[in-house]
């Protein structure tokens, strides 16, 4: 597929269809990649890597990519396309100065699972049969690949690409995924359990924004959070009211936004489930204004920036209970 892929790269640059590909360069180890921007069929041949740790979603860099001269080509998986359309609807990319290559997903991995089970010193992996090879600096090791899956691609919703201008192998369907179990076992806890439970979770968090920075949804040039005025701009939080209203303000910010891509949780260095909080937002939306996922099409109006009479009341609150 790596191979695939940069040939069509270079083919749209060398005939001007393009002028700039965004995709994933190699990092220092074998599984560090990040994404970056290539101009020339050289930095293509050097540098340029798709594999089983490609598993960012590109589609936030364009909005400024696509504010740049040229067009860009960007290679995107089906959960980043639903990213991408949505980024459309809220005019933040300009989508005729895309190119976009539809490609394959996951399942792809995540390196602090093969961490966690004492494996250090990763130089490289072979996936043969379902079972990881790892290469390390003492020896080879192996696990099971679905040990290894990256949580986002776990409750994989779809492995259909929304938009595209070309697709590089097959397109896959809409799946019947498990994404809201766990949040219906929070929804059967008590409230104190429930309090308890996101307690222990926002505790262990260091306020880096990660998750805001790489949340598609996150795009505005005046982030409340970066308010010099508001007393809590980048920094720690200091108490638990803190650490529960960044969450809770950025949970409110996205919802009807939120396509269920998984970066919050999958960059987050404290490993907080944060997708739990806006899946609930997701599912809540599903049941009360009716079936909705963001950024599946360019026409759709989002529930919460839309009013029909059937619309639930607020009273809903109560008559759904706290418990
Ligand atoms: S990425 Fe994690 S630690 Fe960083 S601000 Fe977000 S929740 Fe907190
Ligand atoms: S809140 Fe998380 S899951 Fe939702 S769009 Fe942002 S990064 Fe993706
Ligand atoms: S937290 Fe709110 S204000 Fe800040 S970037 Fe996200 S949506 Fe915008």
């Amino acid at each position: 597929m790596q191979e695939t892929m940069i040939k069509r790269a270079k083919e749209l640059l060398a005939d001007g269809t393009v002028s700039r590909v965004i995709g994933w360069k190699k990092g220092e180890f074998g599984y560090d990649s990040t994404p970056a921007v290539f101009e020339t069929a050289e930095e293509l041949d050097r540098d340029f890597v798709f594999d089983d740790f490609t598993a960012s979603n590109v589609s936030k860099y364009l909005v400024k990519e696509s504010r740049k001269d040229g067009k860009i080509l960007a290679f995107l998986k089906p959960c980043d396309t639903y990213s991408f359309n949505q980024l459309i609807k809220e005019h933040r990319v300009i989508r005729e100065n895309v190119y976009i290559i539809g490609i394959p997903g996951g399942p792809k991995l995540d390196v602090e699972k093969i961490k966690a089970k004492g494996i250090t010193g990763i130089l490289n992996k072979k996936n043969e049969n379902y079972t990881l090879k790892i290469e390390t600096l003492y020896g080879t090791e192996t696990m099971m690949f679905y040990e290894a899956i990256c949580g986002k691609c776990q409750d994989c919703k779809s492995k259909k690409h929304v938009i595209y201008d070309e697709l590089i192998g097959e397109d896959g369907d809409v799946l019947d995924s498990s994404r809201f179990d766990m949040v219906e076992k929070l929804e059967n806890m008590t409230a104190q359990e429930r309090f308890d439970f996101w307690r222990e979770q926002l505790s262990k968090c260091i306020r880096c924004n990660a998750c805001r920075n790489v949340c598609p949804a996150c795009t505005c040039e005046k982030c409340v959070f970066d308010n010099p005025k508001s007393g809590i701009e980048n920094k720690a939080p200091s108490d638990s009211f803190e650490e529960n209203m960044f969450h809770i303000i950025r949970a409110f910010h996205v919802a009807g936004r939120c396509t269920d891509c998984g970066e919050c949780s999958r960059v987050c260095p404290q490993n907080i489930p944060l997708h739990l909080l806006n899946r609930k937002f997701i599912k809540d939306i599903n049941e009360l204004y009716g079936e909705y996922q963001a950024g599946a099409d360019l026409t759709s109006k989002s529930p919460l920036t839309d009013y029909d009479t059937n619309d639930c009341e607020p009273s809903i609150v109560h008559e759904r209970g706290v418990e």
